[in-house]
């Protein structure tokens, strides 16, 4: 296997690398974002800091998480009811103080995101409103291997709707031979399914393999042949720089815990395009908190949506989440996606040097994250041998936490707002035969 593993000297690398520890230490050094680190905690192994290479998975802690939530336990302790009305941060608006964090991350006008529930639960409120299957339109187009809920949230909901998955769900594989998509093979795929088609659903990031999809591209073709155009963006919130708004993107919804550090099922976060701001067609689930704020407590019959995403608000805003969920929007909003991403190429591009290096023969796995910068967020996989658990094992007993995907995948996330080059160099060293 892993013949197909193109050698470095091949790669279109613009950057010069060395392994070896003072190389590193001087990236770090020139590295603008290097004093974010410090703001993180990481777990330990044999009493010093691991290598964590999980933050695609769950997000390391800031450290001033823990006083936003002792600040909100004071609150509720000093008002109780009251704490809805008083305090620094009235619970009852907490919602919108993550609006103008929120529209920045991904792209989005304040008034087309909101934080509320949890990730797949949100994709089944966009669907109840996005998917409307009607006579000969009613067919959903996805990536072949999405992440298990998208793929249980999609065919639930098409059984919901009285169709069959095998007849009403198109999943677009990679070509043979090839690791992932083609953007034309998508665009090709859409525009043949044409008019049966009620909605594309595609990640942002395709959790497995790392691939980052032409987003605006996708919608753009799924407009044109009249169907809508979702996106879950778990693996890209925080990840990339996003531009929901001008790509059109009808919705989307991410979860927090991942590269946004909220904390283990940290809340979800939603964007509805502001073309249907106020669409009184789209049917969709209520609540009281969706419900016109104006009239939200003469507790009168009769929903009437308050405007943009808020109208899609079910509850009252889970406060001691979203307090977290705000501690680590800060850091994002002072960060800014731009340097991110800026830092995130090189420190991805020094991984994947590092893993290329310790790979010569091209033997020992082979990368299925592409190759192009542009097509890839924070993350490298890594389709491994039969001695890839092995080498898992080796690499878990000696302080790396990484994640391994049966049968055979690794996956490293060198995350920019805490990772440094010299985890990536010391993780090769590990690697070494
Ligand atoms: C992590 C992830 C989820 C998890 O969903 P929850 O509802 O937050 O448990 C769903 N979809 C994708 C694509 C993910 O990466």
């Amino acid at each position: 296997m892993c013949s197909d593993q193109k050698p470095i000297a091949d790669r279109q690398l613009n950057m010069q690398f060395e392994n070896s520890l003072s190389f590193a230490r001087k990236l770090d050094r020139l590295d603008p974002l290097r004093a974010y680190r410090s703001q993180f905690l990481f777990p330990k192994h044999a009493g010093k800091p691991a290598l964590y290479f999980c933050g695609n998975s769950l997000g390391l802690q800031p450290k001033t998480m823990r006083r936003a939530l002792m600040a909100e336990l004071d609150q509720w302790q000093q008002y109780g009811v009251e704490g809805h009305f008083r305090g620094e941060n009235p619970w009852m608006y907490y919602h919108k103080l993550l609006k103008p964090q929120t529209a920045r991350l991904v792209g989005g006008l304040p008034e087309e995101v909101v934080v509320m529930n949890t990730l797949t639960v949100n994709l089944h409120l966009m669907l109840v409103s996005f998917y409307r299957p009607q006579g000969t339109r009613y067919k959903i187009m996805m990536e072949a291997g999405a992440f298990p809920s998208d793929q249980y949230a999609i065919e639930t909901q098409l059984r919901w709707h009285g169709l069959d998955p095998s007849d009403a769900l198109i999943e677009i594989a990679p070509r043979a031979g090839s690791d992932h998509l083609h953007t034309e093979d998508i665009l090709d795929a859409i525009s043949t399914a044409g008019s049966s088609l009620a909605l594309v659903m595609f990640s942002g990031v395709n959790y497995y393999t790392g691939q980052f999809f032409d987003i605006e591209s996708i919608t753009r073709a799924a407009h044109s042949v009249g169907a809508y155009a979702g996106f879950d963006l778990a693996h890209a919130a925080g990840n990339l720089p996003l531009r929901l708004h001008d790509w059109g993107v009808d919705f989307a919804a991410w979860c927090s815990y991942k590269y946004l550090n909220s904390g283990p099922g940290g809340p979800s976060g939603v964007f509805v395009h502001a073309r249907h701001a106020s669409n009184a067609d789209l049917p969709r689930f209520g609540g009281w908190w969706g419900h016109d704020e104006q009239l939200r407590f003469q507790m009168r019959k009769g929903f009437s949506p308050m405007y943009g995403a808020d109208g899609w608000q079910q509850s009252n805003a889970q406060i001691l989440s979203f307090a977290a969920h705000k501690a680590s929007l800060d850091l994002f909003d002072a960060v800014g996606m731009e340097a991110l991403h800026k830092k995130s190429v090189q420190l991805t591009a020094y991984l994947e040097w590092i893993l290329a290096l310790h790979n010569p023969a091209g033997n020992r796995y082979k990368q299925i994250t592409p190759l192009d910068s542009n097509a890839r967020g924070c993350q490298i996989s890594l389709l491994t041998d039969l001695n890839g658990k092995k080498m898992f094992d080796y690499l878990s007993e000696h302080g790396v936490i990484c994640d391994w995907r049966e049968p055979n995948v690794i996956r490293f996330a060198p995350v920019p707002l805490y990772n440094s080059f010299e985890d990536v160099w010391r993780l090769g060293q590990l690697l070494r035969l």
